[in-house]
């Protein structure tokens, strides 16, 4: 017997089903990634991928079975692995979007028609879409609900624990080098940032886990939506790629909390945010549309002017919003944004420069190490008001009191808009409005050292809510609010 593991976003060996699966059956066990040569992939997920399988490498070889590695359509490498091993089974852990949904599907009718045993998993959600309805069988729209719906679900299944070792094919097979995916950028090589701020793989998520439990997790609740602290966990490009689990997550969460009781609340709000990656994956497998178009079918009327140079200095973090640029540099060098100052950016774009949302989450998912469709997409349609139980359109964040609220000492902000470091903290989030010798002694020449304004902030907020009400002609003035 000989069984291929197909990875994919699951690159590690603990609580991963499918392959448990695998090394129960018995036989040989080969562990595959193919690199899809058609699934987009952006340049700081490919440099994540790169560390990554670098790592399971490693994993799969010390267990005793190398990890091989192909590229091409996967339909065509499983035939040739199922050719070069003889192997009579194939398994792996679901994934949850249409796309690859579309593909599992195709694949595993064509293995199945050929008598080949083929088996997936749930190595990657709570709970999977589902298992999760309302009480006449419905799919849930708002959170609040589905939350105790899917709590309902808990204790989710126990993490299962890694194989003692991995049984090889008798004799070796062949696999592509990964340098030559030339996953990392070469010249030039713009990676630095990624990897002074980084560690990918198993190991490392691991230890983030059990470090963030320690150290965090208690003020969780009050310091996470603070841009100038490292309060939250970071674990969201270890979960986008699998390297954990969100039930080893949950399991060792929970342990904190039985633990230490001052840290209970913290962990079941750390808890809840792995509810909304759950309802993200809902979200689009019960309504895939969302990938592409608004989920609000009114808002593809939305009248967006997306102006290109505009969005040019979105993607530079040159819009003259000192906070907004801040977190745009910061998402450059590495790879990742803080979840308030996602939101802070998103309503920038969509709101302050009327530019498609898409084109928004196109950028991120080019710059996030943790890109990843179904969170990206709903966190754009969160703010853009499009989304399933999202923020409303007229709530339009002031990138200055939002600054002054969540990077009050303005830490956050001078390390990435050095330009800015000598500005009082009274006028660091609004530089236009400081006095001439508040600039000239700060060494600032608004215009020169650091643009001024891309846009004035109430006017903005006047033609964006204009441009809703040309959407929905009897949207009312009084639900307005500047938060
Ligand atoms: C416009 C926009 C785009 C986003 N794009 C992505 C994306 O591509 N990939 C991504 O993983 N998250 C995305 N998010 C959600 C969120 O910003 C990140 O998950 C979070 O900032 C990651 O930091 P962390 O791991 O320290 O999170 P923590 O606060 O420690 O949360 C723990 C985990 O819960 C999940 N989570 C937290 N917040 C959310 C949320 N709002 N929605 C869904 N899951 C959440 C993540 O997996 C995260 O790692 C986006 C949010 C917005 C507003």
């Amino acid at each position: 017997m000989t069984t291929i593991v197909w990875f994919r976003h699951d690159l590690r060996l603990a609580d991963n089903p499918a392959l448990l699966a695998a090394c129960r059956r018995g036989g040989a066990v080969i562990p595959l990634f193919i690199l899809d040569a058609v699934e987009p992939l952006g340049g700081a997920a490919r440099w994540w991928l790169h560390q990554s399988l670098e790592s399971l490498g490693r994993d799969c070889a010390r267990l005793g079975a190398p990890l091989i590695l192909r590229r091409g359509a996967p339909t065509d490498v499983l035939d040739q692995v199922i050719a070069e091993t003889k192997a009579d089974a194939v398994y792996w852990n679901r994934c949850y979007e249409p796309l690859r949904i579309a593909r599992d599907s195709a694949i595993k009718t064509n293995l199945v028609s050929r008598h080949i045993d083929v088996q997936s998993f749930n190595g990657a959600l709570l709970a999977e879409p589902w298992t999760v309805t309302t009480m006449t069988g419905n799919h849930y729209k708002v959170f609040t609900p589905y939350w105790r719906t899917l709590l309902g679900h808990a204790p989710f299944a126990a993490p299962v624990p890694a194989p003692a070792s991995l049984p090889p094919a008798p004799s070796p097979l062949p696999s592509d080098m990964l340098a030559a995916w030339a996953l990392e950028p070469a010249s030039p090589d713009w990676a630095q940032g990624l990897r002074a701020t980084w560690v990918a793989g198993e190991g490392a998520a691991a230890l983030r886990l059990a470090d963030f439990l320690d150290t965090d997790v208690a003020d969780y609740p009050t310091a996470r939506d603070r841009m100038d602290k490292d309060a939250t966990s970071r674990l969201a490009p270890h979960l986008h790629w699998g390297e954990i689990s969100p039930r080893q997550i949950w399991q060792a969460a929970s342990m904190k909390a039985d633990a230490d009781p001052a840290a209970a609340q913290g962990v079941a709000a750390f808890q809840r945010q792995l509810g909304w990656r759950d309802f993200s994956a809902y979200l689009l497998f019960h309504w895939p549309h969302m990938a592409t178009r608004a989920w609000k079918e009114e808002y593809e009327n939305f009248p967006w002017q997306n102006n290109e140079t505009h969005f040019r200095r979105w993607t530079k973090g040159e819009t003259g919003y000192p906070v907004i640029d801040a977190a745009m540099r910061c998402l450059w060098e590495t790879g990742t944004m803080h979840n308030r100052a996602r939101m802070l950016v998103a309503s920038f774009l969509i709101k302050h420069l009327l530019i498609d949302w898409r084109r928004g989450a196109e950028w991120f998912e080019d710059t996030l190490v943790d890109a990843d469709v179904a969170n990206n997409r709903a966190g754009w349609q969160w703010v853009a008001g499009s989304g399933a139980d999202a923020s409303p359109y007229f709530r339009i964040f002031n990138p200055v009191l939002q600054g002054e609220k969540f990077d009050p000492a303005g830490t956050f902000t001078r390390r990435w808009v050095p330009e800015l470091a000598g500005l009082d903290d009274r006028f660091l989030h609004k530089p236009w409005c400081a006095p001439a010798r508040a600039l000239s002694e700060a060494g600032i020449r608004l215009g020169e050292t650091y643009p001024m304004p891309l846009t004035d902030h109430d006017a903005a907020r006047a033609r964006a809510l204009g441009a809703l009400a040309s959407m929905k002609k009897n949207q009312s003035t009084d639900e307005l609010e500047d938060v």
